[in-house]
């Protein structure tokens, strides 16, 4: 089945075509600037690139024709007519409760999705937009289907996903922790059984994925019980720019000393935060290791204050889980960097865990990077959502 997984951003949209049989990405790329001076990329595979500016892309709907163009055309493209597409899969941040798992999209479910608008008000409407923008292009009888960021954390526990305020804000409010990049923990836990040869049900599994957005996901038995990010991505891990969990009392005291708005104080815990705001230096952990390696102390603390924090995780979630088989590493960091996974999973000994150096010196393939003497197995698995997105609308559609 040839599935076309698109990612919408407020004003760009990410686009992949599968062939979800041999699992081949067939063609990808990225519309940017959408509503301002349009940017659009286009690969694939021993085909002409594209990477043309000042493309007439006034609303996502000219990025979906400007996406399905570029497929069809006859010089670079990769199929021979629209109809070659048999469905589309979206990437959708917030599924709130109502979503626990990936669904095919209807007037319904358009409905249920505007509904979680509030939950997720910077990305859930841009998700919707690019639903609409394909239905007005591609017509209403190709089949699409929605795939949350919460869906897998759904499976949490009450005891894990409540937050200790009063309660009427859970019930009424639908405050409580939701957890996100779901697809991907899905995705490398599912990866990480048929490594270890195990049916998923039998295995207690730390997903760690670290980029610049980074989040950690107990699962026991195939299910999440317990993930680092919370109401919103801004919880749990210090990140590229995002500060992850701290003291809610630094708020009132910041915004009074500097005359902040709440506006302001969140932004600064978004984007000036995490390991850049530690640092002074960069969100990118590549310009921190040289900065650190310069001797620059602050680049080191930021680094080191990370690896805590990823350890201190994996120590929780093996205490919840009652013990660990795997930990597994992905995205950005945790698939390139070898240094920040050594420095995890030093003085993890004596729970188990011993890394291979040797082993570990690689990059962006999967792999074991634990000794063979291991009780926990330690894995390397790039993640790809797309696929995981491809393969449930392949089923649902
Ligand atoms: P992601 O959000 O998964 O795309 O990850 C992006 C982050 O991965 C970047 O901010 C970098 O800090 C990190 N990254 C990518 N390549 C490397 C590398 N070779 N070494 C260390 N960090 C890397």
């Amino acid at each position: 089945m040839k599935v076309l997984v698109i990612n919408a951003g407020s004003s760009s949209l990410k686009y992949q075509l599968l062939d979800t049989n041999s699992r081949e990405v067939l063609a990808k790329g990225l519309c940017e600037r959408i509503g301002i001076d349009g940017k659009f990329t286009y690969k694939a595979p021993g085909k002409p690139t594209v990477d043309a500016a000042d493309v007439a892309m006034p609303t996502h709907a000219e990025a979906i024709q400007a996406v399905l163009a570029a497929l069809v055309n006859p010089e670079g493209g990769v199929i021979s007519s629209m109809s070659e597409i048999d469905a589309v899969g979206h990437r959708v941040v917030h599924g709130a409760e109502t979503f626990a798992c990936s669904v095919r999209i209807d007037d319904k479910v358009m409905a249920a999705l505007e509904e979680c608008v509030p939950l997720a008000p910077l990305h859930n409407p841009a998700n919707i937009t690019g639903i609409k923008a394909c239905t007005a292009v591609m017509g209403p009888n190709v089949p699409q289907v929605a795939v949350f960021d919460t869906a897998f954390h759904q499976t949490m526990p009450p005891v894990a996903y409540t937050y200790p305020l009063p309660y009427e804000y859970y019930e009424r409010d639908k405050v409580r922790r939701y957890g996100f990049h779901g697809t991907s923990h899905r995705y490398v836990t599912q990866r990480a059984a048929d490594m270890l040869g195990k049916p998923i049900e039998s295995l207690k599994l730390i997903s760690c994925h670290l980029g610049n957005g980074s989040s950690i996901a107990a699962v026991s038995g195939g299910k999440s019980v317990d993930t680092s990010m919370g109401f919103t991505p801004l919880a749990g891990l210090p990140m590229g720019t995002r500060s992850g969990d701290l003291d809610a009392g630094i708020l009132e005291y910041l915004m009074n000393r500097h005359g902040m708005d709440i506006k302001e104080m969140v932004s600064v815990l978004n984007k000036k935060s995490g390991v850049l705001g530690v640092s002074g230096v960069s969100s990118d952990f590549r310009d921190l290791g040289s900065a650190a390696e310069g001797g620059n102390q602050r680049a080191a603390l930021a680094l080191d204050m990370f690896s805590y924090g990823v350890k201190k995780y994996i120590g929780a979630y093996a205490a919840a889980m009652g013990g660990v088989d795997a930990v597994i590493f992905t995205a950005g960091v945790g698939e390139n960097d070898a240094q920040q996974r050594m420095a995890i999973a030093s003085g993890l000994e004596f729970m188990g865990i011993k890394m291979d150096p040797d082993a570990n010196n690689i990059r962006g393939k999967e792999a074991v990077i634990s000794a063979i003497d291991s009780k926990v197995t330690v894995l390397l698995i790039p993640t790809n959502e797309e696929l995981m997105i491809a393969l449930d609308t392949a089923e649902l559609a």
